[in-house]
């Protein structure tokens, strides 16, 4: 049995087949799903979708790259959301310096902000890091986010960083790059992670691994993932399936 900790099954490129989607999830041992709500849009979307199917649970937060578009009343919504019974963390929050769609100064207010809601509420936090890992690390530390801790969602940066990010009581996920052939650095960041820190996950219908590259991705994929994963450890991919599972029920606190 697997968890897909981060998948986006809300999202438009589901609308046609998404029940098919999540059974076959389920039919290829996906035990669970975190779904991710990031803006206005997705978040009620993800919440029904937690709604209507017991192992699907969602994330609540303000994606970085919406930054600019988040209003005060936004952050008092997220916060009413997270007495909801599927809710498990705030997120995905974080930087990205990549699409560069929303100020720095703006997307770093944000981030604050989540990360002190995140401690107000006791939730750990999804993160998005996109060329921004310093800022990324720098913040989390000056927030406080040891606190609660949380996932690295689709860990792409250092070892360095990596550890930096243990440090601050965080697990390091990996998706779909893990498994390109030439996704040196990410491999060797998997091989160095503690087995009790590590995660899975597909991002869905993002980042899809090999060999369905440039397809759509979905959550049975995870287990693509979780063999490239087993592989580079060396174990099981039974042992690197307990593991993760472990890890992301206690990270969180799935029955
Ligand atoms: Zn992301
Ligand atoms: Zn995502």
């Amino acid at each position: 049995m697997l968890i897909d900790t981060h998948a986006h099954l809300n999202a438009p490129q589901f609308d046609e087949d998404r029940h098919e989607v999540i059974a076959r999830a389920r039919d290829n041992g996906i035990s669970r799903i975190v779904n991710i709500g990031f803006n206005r849009e997705t978040i009620p979307s993800s919440l029904a979708l937690a709604e209507q199917y017991d192992f699907i649970y969602s994330t609540v937060g303000w994606h970085p790259t919406e930054a600019k578009d988040m209003r005060e009343e936004d952050l008092a919504w997220i916060e009413s959301l997270c007495r909801h019974e599927k809710v498990v963390a705030i997120g995905e929050i974080g930087l990205d310096y990549h699409w560069d769609t929303s100020p720095k100064d703006v997307q770093n207010r944000v981030f604050r902000e989540q990360i002190r809601l995140a401690r107000r509420v006791g939730l750990p936090i999804a993160i998005h890091n996109r060329d921004a890992h310093q800022d990324v690390v720098q913040t989390l530390r000056e927030e406080k986010a040891a606190e609660v801790g949380g996932v690295m969602h689709c860990y792409s940066g250092s070892w360095e960083t990596a550890k930096m990010c243990l440090d601050m009581n965080f697990y390091i996920s990996f998706g779909g790059p893990v498994t390109f052939k030439n996704a040196k650095q990410p491999k060797e960041v998997l091989e160095k992670v503690p087995m009790d820190r590590l995660l899975i996950e597909t991002d869905a219908p993002y980042l899809t691994p090999h060999p369905y590259r440039g397809k759509r991705n979905e959550s049975a994929y995870v287990r693509l993932v979780a063999e490239t994963a087993a592989e580079i450890k060396g174990i099981s991919i039974e042992q690197l399936a307990e593991a993760t599972t472990r890890n992301a029920m206690e990270l969180f606190r799935l029955k």
